[in-house]
């Protein structure tokens, strides 16, 4: 019998999967002026405009449990996650499509929920759902979601643009959103020891919002705009800060100093972190979907940003030969891995 060679997926890991089945693409438009590999792919039908393009699944039992994820939660975060990839591009998100697999636990009710959230994202953000498909599943809830976004050409920022020197930011703060999925997973499983134990979620709105109900920042982008900074590179926090600062240094060609201290760290998140054993620090750096930007400017642009509350400078870029790395509080240098959040993991 012919033996056929078997790899497993495991081995190459996520974006060693997205390389190896996209490595034939080839961009034959005049139009495809960004392909794969960015937050959002990047075409252009009329001069001076782009259109930036991006997708994102959300599969039940990988993504999302319905033990605790409200179906009016998760309507909602779906679009996020997509809008979150296009204002990354510093684009403005315009429309999407949603397109939905379910099975016959379903009704008509809880779609109907979870439909609620996805219009009061589409309200809040100023976005069409223009389209989609509907199809039965085996088994569990997929969604699919497309965004399309716009921005003027000159204003589209990739991940690969950061320079040496460039100062690298982070707008809010970080690991909140992992601390509380550790918090909603804990309640779970009380829950199913004993079903007659009350949710202790109250006191903890802070984390477990960020999770169940995260915000895209729109505010950031708009916040460029107004103060005329166009930064250098740009990316969304979805697989934690580790992963994204790689995928910026990687497009960029450069190294980075991150500073330990600098993280941003909410009070919630630190002490729910501490009382789950947990250290704050790595939450932040390995933890994710705290759909943050995370993004270079050029040193001059400093005093901008400098003052403002909800953007914090915690790096700089360096050459490459320098590594990308972590200098510890204590001054110890490590270099940074990604142990970024990864769906494969769940296989
Ligand atoms: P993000 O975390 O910003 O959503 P991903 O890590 O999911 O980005 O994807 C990285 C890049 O790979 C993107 O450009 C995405 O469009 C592309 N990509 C992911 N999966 C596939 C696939 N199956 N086929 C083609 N391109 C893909
Ligand atoms: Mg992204």
């Amino acid at each position: 019998m012919n033996e056929e060679k078997r790899t497993e997926i495991n081995e190459l890991g996520e974006f060693g999967l997205i390389r190896h089945l996209t490595k034939k693409a080839k961009l034959s438009h005049q139009s495809s002026k960004l392909g794969i590999g960015d937050d959002a792919a990047v075409i252009q039908f009329k001069e001076g405009k782009q259109t930036v393009v991006t997708t994102d699944l959300l599969i039940e039992g990988i993504h999302f449990d319905l033990m605790y994820v409200p179906l009016r939660h998760l309507g909602y975060k779906s679009i996020i996650v997509n809008i979150s990839d296009v204002y990354a591009m510093n684009a403005t998100p315009t429309h999407v499509t949603v397109s939905i697999a379910i099975s016959n636990r379903f009704s008509l009710e809880a779609l109907d929920e979870m439909y609620e959230g996805i219009y009061l994202a589409c309200d809040k953000y100023g976005v069409d759902l223009i389209g989609g498909d509907t199809c039965s599943s085996l088994r569990g809830l997929v969604i699919s979601v497309t965004a399309v976004g716009e921005g003027n050409a000159e204003d589209i920022v990739r991940r690969g643009g950061a320079k040496e020197g460039d100062l690298l930011c982070v707008s809010g703060d970080l690991g909140g959103a992992y601390v509380g999925l550790q918090l909603l997973e804990r309640e779970k499983s009380i829950f199913l020891e004993n079903p007659e134990v009350k949710p202790d979620l109250e006191n903890q709105t802070y984390i477990v919002g960020r999770q169940l109900k995260p915000e895209a920042r729109k505010d950031v982008v708009e916040l460029f705009s107004s103060l005329k900074i166009l930064p250098t590179s740009m990316i969304d926090i979805s697989d934690g800060l580790s992963s994204e600062i790689l995928h910026l240094c990687n497009s960029s060609g450069m190294g980075c100093s991150l500073y330990e201290e600098k993280i941003p760290i909410a009070d919630e998140t630190y002490n729910m972190a501490r009382k789950f054993n947990l250290d704050p620090v790595t939450c932040a750096l390995s933890g994710g979907e705290d759909y943050e930007l995370l993004f270079t400017i050029s040193p001059g642009e400093y005093e901008k940003l400098e003052n403002h509350p909800d953007i914090s400078v915690i790096g700089h870029m360096t050459e490459k030969e320098r590594g990308v790395i972590l200098i510890t509080k204590g001054n110890n240098i490590h270099p940074l891995v990604a142990q970024g959040w990864n769906s494969f993991r769940h296989n």
